[in-house]
Parts: structure tokens; C-alpha cells; sequence
């Protein structure tokens, strides 16, 4: 199936107030064309060199969201573009987007990274670390930067059971978070779910589905 097929495919079967992140990571400009050409305006990328070299080549209405792990030297290359920060892990990070952003004059929306999945190998906070950022003074100090809710990803496995139960976890975390809402605190986006599991996501409460492989075949490294 064509790109332009595999998007009407999901578009249709996803609840309107889920938004789709076309994941076009490792994928060539043409490929991200053909999607918006079909319509799509939100790409993700998970490295920030990357997404830089696209933003210059494509369309100025295509929202840019950095879904990787962010490295705060890099920063810099995407804060006058970047829609929206998917994976914010600590409070550093923060600062440092703030920084960027005011440079650039604008406000950068955020997410929190929680994580909800066994592996070690996958970035997060707890629910806890998240809501002492979110109670923090420092924080507050933050006028350039607005965290819009949490991301997380499950673990890598067939286990149906296992899934459901880690997005409902980030859902009820996020649920528990949204009393502390304040000026940049803004709770509305739950980012869960991916080409393998967004169906469960969704169904567990998701808002922002990144999927890549089922829009675009599989990566090759
Ligand atoms: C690559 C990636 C995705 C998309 O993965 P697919 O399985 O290809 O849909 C989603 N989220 C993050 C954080 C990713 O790095």
C-alpha cells in the first residue's frame, strides 16, 4: 500500500480528537512529501540534526515534533521551528528549551516523559518527579516554556494484558497531574501509542498517536 493509502487507513479508523504524528525518522524528504500531499501536516523526529535538515527542505506549515531522547546542546538548531517536545525527561532539559525559547521570543509546548515501561533502556520520570517539577518555584520561574501533558512508551512485547495496563497507567498518572494545572502548566495531551499498539492506546485514553513504520514501511538503518 502507497503512503496516501496507509494514512487514509488510520485517519479513519482514529477517533477525531486523536491527533496523528507521522514519524518520518531515517525516511527521505519525497516520502514526507507524498504524506503531505495526502493532507498530513505533524511529522515526528527523534533526532534534532535530522529534523533541522527537513524543516529547511519542506513546507513552513508542517509541525515539527522532537519525540527522541533531547540533547540540550542541540537545542539551539530547532527552538525558533519546534512544535512541540515530546520527550522531556528532566528539569535541565528544561531550563535549557526555556532559555532557546526566549531567544526566540516565543513559548515551546513540552511533554513529560513518564516511564511506564519495564525496560531499562527506555527514558522517564516517575508521576512523582513530575508533579515536584510541576509544584516547583523554579518551574513557575519557566515563562517560555509550557508542558501540555505526558508521553510514554510501553514496553516492547506481544503481551496484550502488559500494554493496557502500562497506558493506563500513564493515563491515570496524567489524570492524577492535571489538579496542578497553572499558568505553564497546561494539561490536554496524552502521547501514547505507536504502528503496533496505538489501537490499545487509544482505548486506554490516548490523545497523540506517533506512528512511522505503518505509514511509511519499515525503517532501514
Ligand atoms: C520511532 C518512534 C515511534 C514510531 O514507531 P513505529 O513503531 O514505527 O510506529 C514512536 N515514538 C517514538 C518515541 C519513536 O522513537
Amino acid at each position: 500500500m502507497s503512503i496516501q493509502q496507509n494514512l487514509k487507513k488510520i485517519q479513519s479508523t482514529i477517533p477525531d480528537h486523536v491527533i496523528l504524528v507521522a514519524v518520518s525518522k531515517t525516511k527521505p524528504v519525497s516520502d514526507l512529501m507524498e504524506a503531505y500531499n495526502s493532507g498530513q501536516r505533524v511529522f515526528g523526529e527523534n533526532k534534532i540534526q535530522e529534523m533541522v535538515e527537513k524543516y529547511e527542505e519542506l513546507p513552513k506549515d508542517i509541525k515539527w515534533h522532537m519525540i527522541g531522547h533531547v540533547q540540550t546542546n542541540k537545542i539551539k538548531y530547532m527552538a525558533s521551528f519546534v512544535s512541540l517536545i515530546h520527550g522531556i525527561d528532566r528539569f535541565k532539559t528544561l531550563k535549557e528549551i526555556n532559555k532557546q525559547a526566549k531567544k526566540n521570543d516565543r513559548i515551546i509546548d513540552c511533554l513529560l516523559q513518564i516511564k511506564i515501561a519495564e525496560e531499562d533502556s527506555k527514558f522517564g520520570m516517575s508521576g512523582k518527579e513530575a508533579s515536584e517539577i510541576l509544584k516547583s518555584k523554579e518551574f513557575s520561574e519557566l515563562k517560555n516554556v509550557r508542558i501540555k501533558g505526558v508521553m510514554g512508551m510501553a514496553t516492547f512485547t506481544d503481551n496484550h494484558e502488559q500494554i493496557l495496563s502500562e497506558f493506563s497507567f500513564l493515563k491515570t498518572t496524567f489524570d492524577g497531574l492535571k489538579e496542578l494545572e497553572t499558568i505553564n502548566f497546561k494539561p490536554e495531551i496524552v502521547s501514547m501509542g505507536m504502528s503496533d499498539d496505538y489501537p490499545i492506546a487509544i482505548e486506554c485514553g490516548s490523545t497523540m498517536i506517533r506512528v512511522g513504520s505503518r505509514i511509511f514501511g519499515e525503517r532501514n538503518y
